[in-house]
This record gives C-alpha cells, structure tokens and sequence, in this order.
C-alpha cells in the first residue's frame, strides 16, 4: 500500500496543537491570563464553573483588539508580539507563539468580544475551529473570552480531565501564582458564581499577605539586590513561615513563573542550619535578567527554563538571599518573646543596630559570641513558669526555652551516635512486647538496627512482635511505642533510609525525650542545661527551626527605662 503524504487541513492542526498548548481547564487558563497581562490590563475577571469544564471566562481591561486583529488572532502562528527572528532574542511578553488561542478555540465552543478603544467592539464565536459568527457589540475597552465544553469535540481528550474538584484545585494553584507575579493587577475569581479571591491592586507584600493572612506580615523579609546583570527582589519568609511541605516557593524570571531545581536548592542551601531536611521555607523570588542569558523557548506548557550561566546565578540568589536572612536575628525576639511579659513590645537585640549591609559572617559570629557566649564566673540562673531559663551573660542576659534547648542538645546527640557507634540502651525492667501487622512489621524489620543505635534494644519477638528491653536512657519510660511509632509511620510513608530519615528519627527521639514546658528545672539542672547547649553545633536554633535563646542586653535595658 502506497501512503500518501497529505497536508493536514488548518482545523486539524489546530486540533493536534491544542494538545500541545492545553490539556485541561487551568491550561486554558494560564494562556488567558498571560494574554491578558500581555494586553496590559489593571484588572482581571476570571469566572468558571464545573472546574473549567464546563465554562471559563476571563474578562480584562487591557489594549484590547481591533476588528481584524480579532479574526486573525484564531489564525495559527498569529502573534503580536514578535515579527522577526531577532525579536526572539528579546522577548518581553509571556506569549510569542500565536498558538494559545488557535488551539483553545478549535476544542471548545469559544466567544470572544473585544474592544480598542476609538474603535468599535466586536464579538465573534468560534465553534470547534468554525467561525459561526461575527457582528459588532458593545463591550467596555478590553477583551473577554468564554470558553464553553473544553474538548466537547474530542472524547479521548475529555476523557482524561479530572473530577471537578479536581480541576479546580489546579486553577486554585495557578491563579496564585499569577496574582502573586502581578501584585498590581486587580485580580478575582469566582467559581460556580461564588466570589473566591479579590484582590485590589497592590504592592508584593499586600499581595502576600491577602493571599496568605496577616501572619505574614511580621514574617516576611526583603529581598533587594542588584548584582552585574541580576536584579533580585522579593520576599523569603522567616522562620515561622518554614512548612514541612512544599507549596511556598516561587520564582519568576522576567515575569514568568518557573520551577527550577537549582534555585530552589541553593536557596535552602542559603538557610543552610536554620532549616533541617524536609523543611521548606517561604520565598517568591522576582529574578530580572537578560534575555540573553537564558533560553526562553521553552515549551508553553512548561516552567522549566535553561541558565547559560548556573554558576553565575547560583551566586547571585545566594548573595542576595543570605543577604537578607543576617538580617532575621532582628525578627526572632518579635516571634519568640512571651509578649505578655513585655508589654507587646518587640525587643531589639544588641547586635540590630550594628548590621550594616557589609555585614560578613564574622562579623555576625562575633557579635554572638561577644553577646551571648560569655557566661559570668559564678552564673546565676532563674527558671521561670518551668518553661524559660534565663541567666546573665557580660553584656546583659539571655533567655532559654528549656525544652527546645534539651531538644537541641538530644538531637546532636542522637544524630552523633546515628552515624557513629550508637547510644547504648538502659534496660527498662518490664520489657514491652508489640505487635504489628503483618505490612508494617516487614518495614518495622528494615529499620530496626536504626532504632538500635539511638538507644532502644529491641528485637523481633514472634511473629509480627517485637519486644522492647531497653530504651535511649534520656527518654521518659511509657514514651517507646510513641517514638517508635512515629519513626516508623515516615518510613512508611518515604521508604528510604536516607539522611534526610536518620534526621527525622533523631528528631523525633529528642522531641519526645526532651524536657518539657512545665517541668520543674533546679539550679544544677538549669546551669548543665546551658553548658550543653553552648557545645552543640547551632545553639541558636532547634531542630525545627525555631529560635532557642532570646537576648537582652543591658542597653537594651538602660533605654527602656529612659537611662539613656
Ligand atoms: P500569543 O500570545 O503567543 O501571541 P495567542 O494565540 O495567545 O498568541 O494570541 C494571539 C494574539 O491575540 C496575541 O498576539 C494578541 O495580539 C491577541 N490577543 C489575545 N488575547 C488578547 C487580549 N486579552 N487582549 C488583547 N489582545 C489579545
Ligand atoms: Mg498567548
């Protein structure tokens, strides 16, 4: 049999295109958008019903389209925005391939009406790629495009859409993201005629916290830093703002949102021990760069994006986020200081002031050590509510959580003996017997020489049974099946026994073994308790990140009380 070569007909093609471009509702959505934000709108709509599924409109203010700008842009490779090979090179517009709206109207039944202003508005309808009509209409300056049945005229394509929550999650996910990357921008959204999200113009920060909760507002910290061709703004959030999950990192390249590992990487590398494995914290990073310096073309349905140079970059966000976090020390106390006590006053640390934006890591160990580490001769030590230490150090006092303290000191403990030859175990006189079923013994088995090393001496005891004869000597009796559990459910659930879950175990263990809020301290107890913590690697902060001493210097304390 003789094939014969035939030249596709445009509808068709546009059809095998759309399934490039969009493949479900928040596709559609996202090249909607961009073309609206291309336009230069002030203000977004966007209304959908059933997930998208069944209807998505998006209304905008922007320049809006003349008449035959309107029936041309259903054309395939119909763009705007670039006219020649050079203007690749330089594009400043999220959209440059003239596919989006092609593709869209050729599986969807869509009515698109737009205005210039000067001009008059038109409406045109597009059913499956057929044009069914085109008449003049009065609309305000802008566009608005509604798009009904998305892949009513291709089943197997219908077919592999998601349930309408579903869908619907996906359109939450992007809509954020485009509200954070265009703070000025009116943006709403209502699903099955509910308002979800209104957001008036704003700046980034507004932007964030509208979108996320007043919390955030204490919490974020300033990115700004120009470096040769790079200019980094944002935002990264302290570490009240650290989740165990992702979800809370953007960055945007000239606009457009991307994922790209090596960023995300060298900016948790930049928190460095303020975070422990698994922990993410916030960031929504503007990265303004030549054009020249990346590979913009990149397929339209992905975020991923080419550096010429990673070094480069990779220093540059580096820089500029360590940067900014030298600065967090000024944000602890304001998280961390019983506030009833202080009359809802943020404390300044002794060390704000003389951040300079010179600042070098030195300078930033010096300033602990000069201010925290020197403890008096004969140290005095008061516990408070069972839950704070404070004691007196040369330039003022210092506070101490006992319990993210003892953490602190356990989890070093923990993860030294992990890697080394383990903790040994102190019998515990009425051995425990446990029993399992008969999946989670087969993982419990994989992980019982880990168990071993932190302290707890424990070995298979009958079928799906372990018993349990001795336990890490720190750890209150009655807390085995507890830690064990724990330990054993983030196995489960990762199933690898990586560095990321020897921290967790050691975690875990010393969260449940340490001493708790509430637990009364003498002061014997109170002084070995901050020798101990003064020879771990980060006194400063527990294994969850959350900050373990708060300072008070003796200045701090002569302005206070108008000495000064
Ligand atoms: P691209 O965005 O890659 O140029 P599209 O198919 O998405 O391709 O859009 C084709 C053209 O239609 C755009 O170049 C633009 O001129 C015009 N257009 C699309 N949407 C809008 C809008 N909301 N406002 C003004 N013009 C628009
Ligand atoms: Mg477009």
């Amino acid at each position: 049999m003789i094939n014969k070569v035939l030249k596709l007909n445009d509808n068709l093609i546009n059809q095998i295109a759309a399934g490039e471009v969009v493949d479900n509702p928040s596709s559609v959505i996202k090249e909607l958008l961009e073309n609206s934000i291309d336009a230069n709108s002030r203000k977004i709509q966007v209304y959908i019903k059933n997930g998208g599924k069944k209807s998505i409109l998006v209304i905008d203010d922007g320049c809006g389209m003349h008449k035959n700008d309107l029936i041309n842009a259903f054309n395939r490779f119909a763009t705007s925005k670039i006219e020649k090979q050079k203007d690749l090179e330089n594009i400043r517009t999220l959209g440059f391939r003239g596919e989006a709206l092609p593709s869209i109207s050729s599986v969807s039944n869509t009515t698109i009406k737009s205005k210039q202003s000067n001009y008059e508005g038109h409406k045109l309808e597009i059913n499956g790629g057929t044009q069914v009509d085109l008449r003049p209409d009065s609309i305000h300056k802008g566009t608005s495009i509604l798009v009904e049945n998305l892949f009513y005229n291709i089943p197997a394509r219908l077919k592999f859409l998601k349930n309408d929550n579903s869908e619907y999650q996906k359109i939450l996910k992007l809509f954020k993201v485009f509200c954070l990357s265009n703070p000025e921008i009116s943006f709403e959204l209502f699903n099955n005629n509910k308002k979800v999200y209104s957001f008036p113009s704003s700046d980034l920060k507004t932007r964030i916290v509208n979108l996320y909760g007043e919390d955030y507002k204490k919490s974020l910290i300033e990115v700004n830093f120009k470096i040769d061709k790079y200019l980094i703004t944002g935002f990264v959030g302290n570490l009240s703002l650290v989740r165990k999950r992702r979800g809370h990192q953007f960055s945007f390249i000239n606009g457009r949102y991307i994922i790209n590992h090596l960023i995300n990487q060298t900016i948790y590398n930049t928190y460095d021990s303020l975070l422990q494995r698994g922990e993410f914290p916030f960031y929504l990073l503007n990265i303004v760069i030549d054009n020249n310096l990346i590979d913009i073309n990149v397929h339209p349905k992905k975020t991923e994006i080419k550096f010429k140079n990673e070094m480069q970059i990779q220093h540059a966000i580096k820089k500029s986020i360590s940067q900014s976090l030298k600065n967090t020390i000024k944000v602890i106390p304001s998280m961390f200081v019983p506030r009833e006590n202080f009359n809802n006053q943020v404390l300044d640390l002794p060390f704000n002031n003389n951040i300079s934006n010179d600042i070098t890591d030195e300078k930033i160990d010096k300033m602990f050590t000069d201010s925290t580490l020197s403890l008096q001769d004969n140290v005095k030590v008061w516990q408070i509510h069972n839950k704070y230490i404070i004691t007196e150090i040369s330039s003022g006092l210092i506070l101490i959580d006992q319990h993210v303290a003892h953490e602190r000191i356990l989890y070093e403990k923990a993860l030294k003996s992990l890697e080394g030859d383990g903790l040994n175990a102190q019998k515990i006189m009425f051995p425990i017997t446990l029993n399992y079923d008969p999946e989670d013994f087969n993982s419990l088995l994989d992980i019982i020489p880990y168990l071993n090393k932190i302290g707890f001496d424990i070995r298979e005891f009958g079928e799906n049974s372990i018993i349990i004869e001795g336990s890490p000597p720190e750890l209150l009796n009655g807390k085995e099946k507890e830690v064990i559990s724990e330990i054993l459910d983030n196995y489960i659930e990762h199933k690898q026994l990586n560095s990321s879950f020897i921290d967790y175990m050691a975690a875990t263990y010393s969260c449940k073994a340490a001493i708790k809020a509430g637990d009364k301290l003498d002061d014997s107890e109170c002084i070995s308790l901050i020798d101990k913590l003064f020879a771990t690697k980060h006194p400063y902060y527990c294994p969850h990140g959350r900050p373990i001493i708060v300072n008070l210097s003796i200045s701090d304390l002569d302005k206070r009380f108008e000495r000064l």
